[in-house]
């Protein structure tokens, strides 16, 4: 069993000699802390501009480094590669990680050339999709099913104050965030509208539950943080009342699988770095398409598919409106969503609810509010997310500096603070996105706009 707050290391300096080292870190340590911790250990000194740490599991998986790390066990001990400008060591140890890499792929291949080979092609076998596609993908997409926990009521304060924005997101472990996700199925009239089978709709959570990797940002309470935003907003603003029931499924459903599977790595690192996910998607929204991909992978097998009992028509169209939703997460088109909804809203006798598309883009616009929507909060639900999302930038542009790959200012520890990565964002996303939303859904301002607005403040006078 491993102790909670010891992390145990192999130290790899580049050098023929490996060291073992042991580190205490505890969840209320700040992440600049932790970080001097790992630096000490690797014999470094945290202020030094020229060296970078990169924290791997045994199996060449990539750790954040901070409070969030996974512990581990002297059994199980992670690598610590310390890195310095010294241009031999680095090339010597990009050498080594291609190395690795081309291992890894060579494996993959194989496996799957085997798997290929061994699918059989009589009718009625049962076909199993996971046999086409390279088995890491796989393997994460449809963990084991534990047997299901008993399931949890709560009393009707908290299902209150589930509809609101000010819910404390923290205090929740993570089956019972799966039980109040669950609990907005049969809320929102879901379970008996679709004759919703209950085990099968715990079972779909609780694999969406093992498909989140414990990212600092993009994990598993993230997607109970989006969910429980768009469950917000549609009480808010009683937008709940003016969608049918199959929209309301398709929103609950894409917040919940909005990130799935997702490696702590952006876009812009996909393609930079022809990861397997910029390759399979040939760089178009490799992430977004992988979440989707994962989020109707786990809807095909019949023991966690909720959508079962859908007539197809409906299954067809929530498949379609889902992808939809998911691909509209996806940053990189939010100019052009803004711009779209813009002239919907501005429109001459307000915005098209009679118009299938135009419902359609203000699902879109909802979604992307909630998965953005951590300002909304109260500062002390909020903050600690910001600490968690420069964590996840951080690593990021580490292993892009280690690699010698372009990497964004907004990522880089050198310049950005919690203060200036905050106000740019409120003022140039969250606040004109809000607004606009604002001028089709009624009561917007008071429990949304107007915590976005204190951040904004809270943050410049921080700065
Ligand atoms: P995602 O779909 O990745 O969860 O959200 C979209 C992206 O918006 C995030 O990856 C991140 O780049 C950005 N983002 C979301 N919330 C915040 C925030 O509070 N501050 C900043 N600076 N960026 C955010
Ligand atoms: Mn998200």
């Amino acid at each position: 069993m491993a102790t909670p707050d010891l992390i145990y290391l192999t130290i790899d300096d580049g050098s023929s000699t490996k060291r073992e080292e042991t580190i205490r870190v505890s969840a209320e340590m700040q992440l600049e802390e932790v970080r001097s911790a790992f630096y000490a250990a690797a014999n470094l000194s945290s202020s030094s501009t020229n060296s970078v740490l990169k924290l791997y599991r045994k199996d060449g998986v990539l750790l954040p480094i901070g409070p969030n790390t996974p512990r581990n066990s002297k059994e199980d001990r992670y690598i610590l590669k310390s890195r310095t400008g010294n241009e031999g060591v680095d090339a010597l140890n990009a050498v080594s990680d291609l190395l690795g890499q081309i291992t890894a792929i060579k494996e993959k291949v194989d496996a799957m050339k085997r798997s290929i080979s061994e699918v059989p092609d009589g009718h009625g076998a049962k076909h199993n999709p996971d046999e086409l596609t390279p088995p890491n993908l796989l393997a994460r997409r449809r963990p084991t099913l534990p047997s299901l926990p008993p399931q949890r009521t709560f009393t009707r304060d908290v299902t209150e104050h589930l509809k609101h924005p000010t819910f404390d997101v923290w205090q929740w472990q993570d089956d019972e965030m799966v039980d109040l996700l669950a609990h907005m199925f049969t809320e929102l009239g879901l379970m008996t509208e679709f004759k919703l089978d209950e085990e099968t709709l715990r079972r779909f959570l609780q694999c969406v539950k093992g498909s989140y990797n414990t990212n600092p940002f993009h994990n598993f309470r993230h997607c109970f943080c989006v969910a429980q935003m768009m469950y917000g907003i549609l009480h808010v603003t009683n937008l709940h009342a003016q969608l049918q029931p199959l929209e309301k499924l398709v929103l609950l459903i894409s917040c919940i699988g909005h990130d799935l599977d997702h490696p702590g790595f952006n876009n812009a690192y996909q393609v930079n770095a022809s990861t397997e996910l910029g390759l399979i998607y040939n760089d178009i929204s490799p992430l977004e398409n992988h979440h989707a991909a994962v989020l109707f992978t786990i809807l095909k097998e019949s023991d966690t598919n909720i959508l079962r009992s859908l007539p197809a028509n409906d299954y067809r169209e929530a498949r379609k409106q889902i992808i939809a939703c998911v691909l509209a997460t996806d940053m990189a088109k939010h100019g052009e969503l803004m711009g779209r909804f813009k002239a919907g809203a501005e429109r001459e006798g307000g915005y098209d609810m009679t118009d299938p598309a135009a419902r359609s883009l203000l699902l879109q616009m909802v979604i992307k509010c909630a998965d953005i929507s951590n300002e909304v909060r109260p500062k002390h639900v909020s903050e600690p997310w910001v600490d968690n999302l420069l964590e996840e930038f951080f690593a990021q542009s580490d292993r892009e500096k280690a690699e010698g790959l372009p990497f964004a200012p907004f990522m880089d520890r050198q310049k950005v603070t919690k203060a200036s990565a905050q106000v740019g964002f409120i003022q140039f996303v969250l606040i004109p996105l809000f607004e606009l939303v604002a001028k089709v859904l009624p009561n917007m301002e008071e429990p949304i706009i107007q915590p976005i607005r204190s951040a904004l403040q809270y943050y410049k006078t921080l700065a």
